[in-house]
């Protein structure tokens, strides 16, 4: 079976699980854990942050800085499709009480002027918008990566409005090596990011938030009231140390694969994928010319021995990782063209 749903399913490799078998460990609710440290100072550096915090998901990341960017009531906008509005089970209305207000974007990047029109005059009877959250890549847009000027002037006409800015880089390592951008050239443009260890770079657990020393205090204070207070952690932050010093130049071959993929896939009658959006490793394909709903074209692909995953009623996703090899994408697409065109029998 070749697994594409996520790239979240990939294994600690037997040297990242040496690694953390090695680490060095202390109590980290005490600051102790050296292994930990270590990971922060090296993500806060990677980011130009002053400071950064190992925190158990990427959910937990967005959640914690929402939190402390916000105060009850306030307003956050996010693009239509993003993961804190989409994927993180209300999490923004649960825990911080501030309502999400929308923006479409086109491929995750939004216009300028639509984020201008929804910051919300000073007026009291008015919700008051405190934050802007960003994502790169994108990860309903197919993975599409923001780009370095687009991002800069969005950011420029949050912050002339007094807003806060948030970056989830749940994948920011892929948006760099697709763009050459350095993750700090990003960061530089925001209050707040959060990045993913367990994603492509293939840690088992983790993420990691970063911003200027007070806000990261303030968010190891969050950290500990969100139960994510954990003790001798350097036996994960070694995986996450691992990840960054070995899986992210590699990165590179995943968006090729993703691109291969796509680029056969895309050829079958009655599916289309929007190439300009398979700009890193993940590959959103729209079923509906095939009149078959995409969770019935799902199961019909497993039973062929490829996993994708729905990503609606008509898309399907794929997401490329380490964990599957040239050989397993190519023989993958082969599978789907033969399922498709065969109707999957
Ligand atoms: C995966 C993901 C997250 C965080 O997910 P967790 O499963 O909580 O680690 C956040 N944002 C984006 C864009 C993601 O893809």
């Amino acid at each position: 079976m070749i697994d594409l749903r996520s790239d979240t399913l990939t294994r600690p490799s037997p040297a990242m699980r040496q690694a953390m078998a090695a680490a060095e460990v202390g109590d980290d609710v005490f600051g102790e854990d050296p292994t930990v440290n270590r990971l922060q100072d090296r993500v806060a550096d990677l980011l130009g942050k002053e400071r950064a915090l190992f925190v158990a998901s990427g959910t937990m990341g967005n959640q914690l800085c929402i939190k402390t960017h916000t105060r009850a009531g306030d307003e956050v906008i996010a693009e239509a499709g993003a993961h804190v509005f989409f994927y993180e089970t209300a999490g923004a209305a649960f825990l911080s009480s501030v309502q999400i207000h929308q923006v479409h974007g086109t491929r995750g990047v939004f216009a300028a002027d639509d984020v201008r029109q929804a910051i919300r005059p000073d007026i009291y009877y008015m919700p008051r918008t405190r934050l802007l959250c960003l994502e790169n890549t994108h990860n309903r847009a197919g993975g599409a990566v923001y780009p370095l000027d687009a991002f800069a002037s969005i950011a420029r006409v949050a912050h002339d409005a007094g807003l806060r800015v948030h970056l989830d880089g749940a994948r920011l390592w892929n948006a760099c090596v697709a763009s050459g951008e350095t993750p700090a050239s990003y960061c530089a443009h925001v209050d707040s990011v959060s990045v993913c260890l367990s994603k492509g770079l293939g840690a088992p657990v983790g993420s990691v938030i970063a911003g200027s020393r007070d806000f990261i205090e303030e968010a190891r204070h969050y950290r500990k009231i969100f139960g994510g207070g954990m003790r001798q952690a350097g036996i994960l932050a070694a995986a996450g140390l691992y990840a960054l010093d070995h899986n992210v130049d590699r990165l590179a071959e995943d968006h090729a694969h993703a691109l291969a993929f796509a680029t056969v896939v895309g050829g079958i009658p009655g599916v289309v994928i929007d190439m300009a959006t398979v700009q890193s490793n993940i590959v959103i394909m729209d079923t509906a010319g095939t009149g078959i709903g995409a969770g019935e074209w799902a199961a019909r692909c497993a039973a062929a021995g490829v996993r994708v995953s729905q990503a609606s009623e008509r898309t399907l996703r794929a997401v490329t990782h380490l964990d599957v090899s040239a050989e397993d994408v190519r023989t993958a697409a082969q599978i789907m063209v033969r399922v498709f065109t065969s109707g999957g029998r």
